[in-house]
């Protein structure tokens, strides 16, 4: 499904929240890299993608009602097997069902368990005065509590990038520090202009977050990704 089908198809159903699913998708076609992800819609279709997959894998919560997939018991990491597989799946169900009794729930969404990096995020949302703004910074507790991001206005320029990802006061733990490997910088910076164009190109996105992105020596992969469209378009 294009990136355009999916949006589409959210408004039709009434959302206007796009799913992980839907969103590492439309990210994956934009050339944006994201973690391996499959819809479930069964315990059996869970336990048959972990198989194709290859093992470990995450799974997750799939409902357009439960953004903070974690804080509703919605996402289980580091699953060995078919039977934690199972597990999870019915301990997900449970505790979704129970904090989000009228949530729409499709599944849950397999992906692979993605090594773990250096965690970055980059958003977008949008100015009243100058419109689309895309946000950089450390993941976790530096980006929550210190407030510790860079932003630019869209369409940014490569320099841009540069600025952002080397302003932000945590640059030097990009960098490797205690003997952790250092973030692939001019990758992070590549995905910061594909967000950039992607949201250029999709103006009916309100808002985007990738939180994580796990950032490697080569490489980087967003594990987590969430989509909200504009309410009257
Ligand atoms: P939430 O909706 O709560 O933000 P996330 O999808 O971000 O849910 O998952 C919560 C945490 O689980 C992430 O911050 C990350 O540390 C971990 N996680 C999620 N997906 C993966 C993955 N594919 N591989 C490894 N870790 C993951
Ligand atoms: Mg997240």
């Amino acid at each position: 499904m294009s990136a355009v089908e999916a949006i589409t198809m959210a408004k039709k159903e009434g959302r206007n929240v796009l799913t992980e699913v839907e969103a590492k998708n439309l990210l994956k076609e934009a050339g944006i890299g994201v973690a391996d992800t499959r819809l479930a819609r069964t315990k059996r279709e869970a336990i048959s993608i972990s198989s194709d997959m290859g093992f470990p894998v995450v799974l997750k919560i799939v409902s357009p009602e439960v953004i903070h997939k974690s804080d509703a018991g919605g996402v289980k990491v580091g699953l060995k097997n078919i039977s934690q597989v199972g597990r999870a799946y019915s301990e997900i169900m449970t505790s979704v069902k129970q904090k989000f009794p009228r949530a729409r729930i499709q599944g849950v969404a397999v992906q692979k368990m993605a090594p773990p990096g250096v965690e970055v995020i980059v958003g977008m949302s949008k100015d009243p005065q100058f419109g689309p703004v895309i946000m950089f910074g450390l993941g976790g507790v530096l980006v929550e509590v210190l407030k510790d991001v860079s932003f630019r206005i869209v369409p940014l320029t490569p320099r841009d990038a540069h600025e952002m990802v080397r302003e932000i006061k945590g640059y030097p733990i990009l960098c490797g520090y205690r003997g952790q490997d250092p973030a692939d910088i001019g990758k992070l910076e590549q995905m910061i202009l594909k967000v950039s164009d992607f949201v250029e190109q999709n103006s009916e996105i309100a808002e985007l977050d990738l939180n994580p992105i796990f950032a490697y020596k080569d490489g980087a992969l967003a594990v987590d990704a969430r989509i909200i469209l504009e309410k009257d378009t």
